[in-house]
């Protein structure tokens, strides 16, 4: 039925009961009497809808579903709508409240920074990626102008050329970001950025490494073509100059032999497709072998000595030969003649250990957390004239990665340095390798 009707007819059933009671009260008892009972009653009537507009404006002012009390008349109706009205409201309320939650939730979880502004760049929100990428605070921040908060000179530009649509790149906090201003909602702006410093340090170190490595191969090539460019031009070369070039030639075709062998296998090691297939490691005869061939290198110039006093473990015995002897070769090329070189393998509470410790030219502490970059060097020349080919250490890293072990450096400039390899508890169970 039509709501008008449903409110209007109580109120005139009501309103003609009253002018009936008093008409007949008139009829029977004078028109005093009649009057008085009409008029008592409608004063009566005028009171109850007071009382309930006072409990509607109660009500209004705390507003709860639970809270709104029973009508009467035409009051009963009005207070059932107020009650859905309010049901549907709290529900709508709470929606948007888990909603917001969840899309507050998703925001934090984005490693990308999400920055709400407004028109004229007053912070209202973000999230904290952007916290971190910006050195921003949700809590501290919120309502201060973003321009006043970053104060870099390059964002400023940014904000007042207002060439928004293309995005811009910052070195913000030892950061590379990638920021970019979106508008939205004609008042509002989403300042979205994007961490690409680690994108940039592979970059940087993809760079290196070709670099590194053409360099590395164009040393010997010159020097090779410098002897084949002789003969050629001096046929007549006395054999022992000969004989010489000849033998420099070699060593730097050896040279870059082993670059190139070292190259492929750290490709190789790199490669998800080449498993690795675990088999029982005779550490005694791989250490002996890897002091032989240190005795060799050293000629004689260094005290090398072998402890050995743990169990052997399962692995790949070439990957691990190439490590070890990498970091005992190492520890020979590094050492100034006279020096000692000790290698051990223990077993210790956390698993067997293998280690090499030097008493050579150390390392600066700044330089060891990069040590098993491919090519990197403490000493360019230093290396070179050790016989260094570069991507050693980067082999080791990736053949440890693979025997789910770990390099540890310990090291002092003109002290030495002791390098460890930590082995799992469990290196006699082939579970514990990485493919
Ligand atoms: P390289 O072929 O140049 O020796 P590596 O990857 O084997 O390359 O080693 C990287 C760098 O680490 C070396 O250039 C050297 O500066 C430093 N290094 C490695 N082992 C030692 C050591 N035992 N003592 C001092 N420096 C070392």
């Amino acid at each position: 039925m039509n709501p008008q009707l449903l409110f209007w007819i109580p109120v005139t059933l009501r309103l003609s009961f009253i002018l009936i009671a008093a008409g007949v009260l008139w009829y029977f008892f004078g028109p005093v009497v009649g009057l008085s009972a009409g008029l008592l009653c409608l004063i009566a009537l005028i009171v109850i809808q007071l009382n309930y507009l006072y409990l509607l404006n109660a009500w209004l002012d705390h507003p709860d579903s639970e809270k709104l009390p029973d009508g009467w008349g035409a009051w009963t109706d009005i207070f059932s709508r107020l009650y859905r009205f309010r049901r549907d409201d709290e529900r709508n309320s709470a929606e948007l409240t888990e909603w917001l939650a969840r899309f507050r939730q998703a925001m934090s979880l984005l490693p990308d920074g999400v920055v709400i502004m407004d028109d004229v760049l007053f912070l209202e929100w973000c999230n904290p990626a952007a916290e971190q990428h910006l050195g921003l605070s949700n809590l501290r921040d919120k309502g201060m102008r973003v321009t006043n908060l970053i104060r870099n000179p390059d964002f400023i530009d940014y904000i007042i050329l207002g060439r928004y649509e293309q995005p811009l790149t910052l070195s913000l906090r030892d950061r590379k970001l990638i920021v970019q201003i979106i508008p939205f909602e004609n008042r509002r702006q989403i300042l979205v950025t994007h961490d690409v410093t680690e994108a940039e340090r592979i970059e940087m170190m993809r760079r290196d490494f070709i670099a590194n490595a053409s360099h590395e191969l164009r040393t010997p090539l010159t020097v090779i073509n410098g002897f084949l460019e002789i003969a050629q031009s001096q046929p007549d070369l006395d054999q022992a100059v000969r004989m010489s070039h000849l033998k420099l030639m070699i060593e730097q075709g050896q040279r870059m032999q082993n670059l190139v062998e070292d190259m492929l296998t750290l490709t190789r090691l790199e490669s998800i497709d080449y498993p690795l297939r675990p088999e029982h490691v005779s550490i005694h005869h791989l250490l002996d072998q890897i002091r032989q061939e240190a005795e060799a290198l050293s000629g004689g110039r260094h005290a090398i000595s072998l402890t050995i006093d743990g169990p052997d473990i399962e692995g790949s015995t070439d990957e691990l030969r190439s490590a070890f002897s990498n970091l005992v070769s190492n520890a020979v090329r590094y050492t100034p003649e006279g020096g000692r070189i000790d290698i051990k393998w223990k077993n210790t509470e956390t698993g067997p250990q293998f280690s090499v410790k030097d008493s050579g030219i150390g390392i600066r502490p700044e330089h060891i957390v990069r040590l098993t970059e491919r090519f990197y060097r403490v000493d360019k020349s230093r290396s070179r004239e050790t016989q260094g080919t570069g991507p050693g250490l980067a082999i080791v890293k990736h053949v440890l990665l693979r025997h789910g072990a770990v390099l540890a450096i310990e090291s002092q400039p003109e002290m030495g340095s002791t390098f460890i390899v930590k082995f799992p508890q469990d290196s006699n169970n082939k579970t514990s390798f990485v493919n």
